[in-house]
């Protein structure tokens, strides 16, 4: 489904194309609005805007369009009389002289009076949006602290709290402010509480700012350099089950929150009322696996040496074995035969 990033992205694509221009055709593909099309076609569009995942379309005669694109919805904009090749049912659209605005599927669609965006049952009960750039770290901590109790694993996809958010801006938020989706506001300080607010707005925005990419700018370019594939580098846990976890090595799983998949480092993000582990719980054959890959090619990569960090900050924790292996991979970094590449 696309979250508040994706759909910003699709309004500002159809601003670009429509807005300031008169719909010279307006067309619903439901047959509850029919008569809404020849209503509107003629008027001027006023403007294109998200708000989190509804997507608003205002026009001169002082309506707005509200489009939820649910699961399927996707917008197209193409040049007047072209047409994307798609099965998919036409259900908005908005022709201009030179444009054509074509949202497509299985889509929520509702005509209402602009001053009256607010009485409308989800506009108006929707809580704040990061990708508002008047929306600040201290709106989003008040909306969290509005509810104590809820699980932020389920807060987080609530609308009603921040809007915008889904399922792979959860995942990524709260291993960024490493919180296990269990926890509640009540079970987070202060600071914590603080950092989850700034990391909202941080996330969200980067992945609007980069189409949707939610990992650490420098782990990106790292691993982009090392010719990993765009899945690789998208997200530092989010569809990402067993995977090294980017901050301590420790293995990312998979488990259900809220009833949706969810992607976490055991270790960076405790259960609320567990201590913290305090060495990286990596294994032996994990580390071998690790010389492995490092020794294999002759180069070590920025984000296998932060595992070597992390490992070597353990440094006490670790067995006999553990320590020859990095050791080893000391000596070869000492004697140049491992280099350090981008
Ligand atoms: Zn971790």
């Amino acid at each position: 489904m696309p979250e508040g990033p994706e759909i910003h992205r699709a309004a500002d694509r159809v601003r670009r194309a429509i807005a300031g221009q008169v719909a010279e055709e307006v067309f619903f593909g439901q047959s509850h609005l029919e008569e809404e099309g020849p209503r509107l076609s003629g008027s001027e569009v006023i403007g294109v805007e998200a708000r989190g995942k509804a997507l608003l379309t205002t026009f001169s005669t002082g309506d707005t369009v509200y489009c939820h694109s649910l699961l399927y919805g996707r917008w197209h904009v193409r040049r007047r009389g072209s047409w994307p090749r798609t099965r998919r049912r036409l259900r908005f659209a908005v022709h201009t002289a030179k444009h054509s605005a074509l949202l497509y599927s299985a889509s929520e669609i509702d005509v209402l009076p602009s001053h009256a965006l607010h009485a409308h049952p989800f506009v108006g009960r929707m809580g704040p949006d990061p990708l508002d750039p008047t929306c600040t770290d201290d709106d989003i901590l008040r909306a969290i602290e509005r509810h104590p109790r809820k699980r932020l694993g389920a807060l987080l996809l609530d609308q009603r709290s921040v809007a915008g958010l889904g399922n792979y801006l959860r995942s990524e938020i709260l291993f960024a402010a490493q919180i296990h989706p269990e926890s509640r506001p009540l079970d987070c300080d202060e600071t914590t509480l603080r950092s989850l607010a700034h990391c909202i707005v941080e996330i969200t925005r980067q992945a609007y700012a980069t189409g949707g990419i939610t990992l650490d700018p420098d782990l990106v370019a790292s691993r982009k350099a090392s010719g990993l594939p765009r899945r690789r580098y998208r997200h530092a846990v989010f569809a990402a089950a067993g995977q090294p976890c980017p901050r301590c090595g420790d293995v990312i799983a998979r488990v259900e929150s809220a009833g949706r998949r969810f992607y976490l480092c055991a270790h960076c993000q405790p259960r609320p009322g567990s201590a913290k582990l305090t060495t990286t719980p990596m294994s032996d054959d994990d580390i071998a696996k690790l010389v492995e890959e490092i020794t294999a090619d002759g180069k070590l990569t920025r984000s296998e040496l932060k595992r070597l960090d992390t490992l070597m900050l353990a440094d006490g924790k670790l067995t006999v074995e553990e320590r020859e292996h990095i050791d080893r991979l000391l000596t070869l970094i000492g004697t140049g035969e491992l280099v350090v590449v981008d």
